[in-house]
């Protein structure tokens, strides 16, 4: 089959590789979409600690083999990645924090992903779908479920006011989920002015370019002492730092932006957390118990009732023969994006 392997740092050639053939108790997934994920550029920019690997665990796809001891009702079945693979026996899994494993795979970085042709995965982790849901944005359905499990994290309730800090691919689903759970405001910052124009297509009411403005003084006269819950989506220290004056006491904020692991913060913002009583809560993947968690559910919910947009979210498409080109391009900051499908060639 064909894959896009990530050969070393900033390396990915488009080339064969051997077809999977599924073992005992896995299914292969016949890829149909692919979303490209912030971590994979990452991966590539940065580097990876494994060579070589397929990228990619935003993927949808039909089931077209099974393994000794799955169900052949399975075949045929449309599904979706559901990319963390959990050992279920530590004493994390069996509390149900999947993505605290002692030891886990994930597909698409510790194990081959669905750059690709084919995936081969344990049964556990095919998200079965009806089969008219578009495969676009099936793909898109892992992305979503780590907005959908930041907002449970914070413990959003209907009414509150939030502000959504970053307005890339996560921001932009948190600002969805905000909208559909019915938050009272929906404050959303970003430097670039196309990201702000799709996080108020998708729900955002108020959107500000710190770049432009103050963002501490805007978020002031609309919400006095601050929002109820912040949710930082740029990896940016400094806005994390300003995501606490930016919460009301006894707010919330969830992190799910990557910081750079080589900068350093002045504690000050600490005291500020402290004399606010203020909870700073950490998000890391989308899980919850009974795997894949409700997360999962409620973003095939409302992709079926039609309120998550996944159409907006959508800036490129591209065969996945292009993906080394678009990965260079990505790197070069000489493609600007939001979320990009690639597809294996047959199915364009
Ligand atoms: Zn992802
Ligand atoms: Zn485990």
């Amino acid at each position: 089959m064909k894959a896009a392997v990530l050969e070393d740092k900033k390396v990915m050639t488009y080339k064969d590789v051997p077809t999977p053939e599924p073992g005992p108790g896995h299914v292969r997934l016949k890829i149909k979409a692919i979303s490209i994920c912030g971590s994979d550029i990452k991966r590539y920019v940065d580097g990876h600690r494994m060579y070589p690997l397929v990228l990619g665990h935003e993927n949808s796809g039909v089931v077209d083999r099974v393994g000794d001891g799955v169900s052949q009702d399975y075949m045929g079945k449309h599904a979706a990645i559901i990319p963390l693979v959990p050992c279920f026996e530590c004493e994390e899994c069996k509390r149900g924090y999947y993505s605290a494993c002692h030891s886990y795979s994930f597909i698409g970085s510790r194990q081959p992903g669905g750059f690709a042709e084919f995936v081969d995965l344990p049964e556990k982790n095919i998200f079965i779908l009806p089969d008219d849901l578009s495969f676009e944005h099936a793909a898109l359905i892992e992305p979503s479920t780590v907005a959908r499990h930041m907002l449970a994290l914070g413990d959003f309730k209907r009414g509150q006011t939030a502000i959504v800090l970053g307005a890339g691919s996560i921001g932009l689903m948190i600002v969805q989920w905000l909208r559909i759970l019915g938050a009272d405001r929906i404050i959303v910052t970003d430097v670039l002015e196309d990201n702000l124009a799709i996080a108020s297509k998708v729900g955002a009411r108020v959107m500000l370019n710190p770049s432009k403005v103050d963002v501490a003084k805007e978020v002031q006269k609309l919400v006095g002492d601050g929002v109820d819950l912040a949710l930082e989506a740029t990896g940016v220290p400094q806005v994390l730092e300003q995501s606490v004056s930016l919460t009301r006491p006894h707010g919330k904020i969830v992190l799910a932006g990557n910081q750079p692991l080589d900068k350093t913060l002045p504690l000050t913002f600490i005291e500020n957390m402290m004399r606010r009583e203020i909870s700073l809560i950490g998000c890391f993947m989308s899980y919850s118990a009974p795997f894949p968690g409700r997360e999962w559910a409620e973003t095939l919910a409302a992709l079926l009732a039609g309120t998550l947009d996944m159409d907006a979210m959508i800036s490129h498409r591209f065969p996945l023969s292009k993906a080394p080109e678009v990965f260079e391009e990505i790197a070069a900051h000489q493609l600007a994006h939001q979320k990009i499908i690639l597809k294996p060639e047959e199915v364009i």
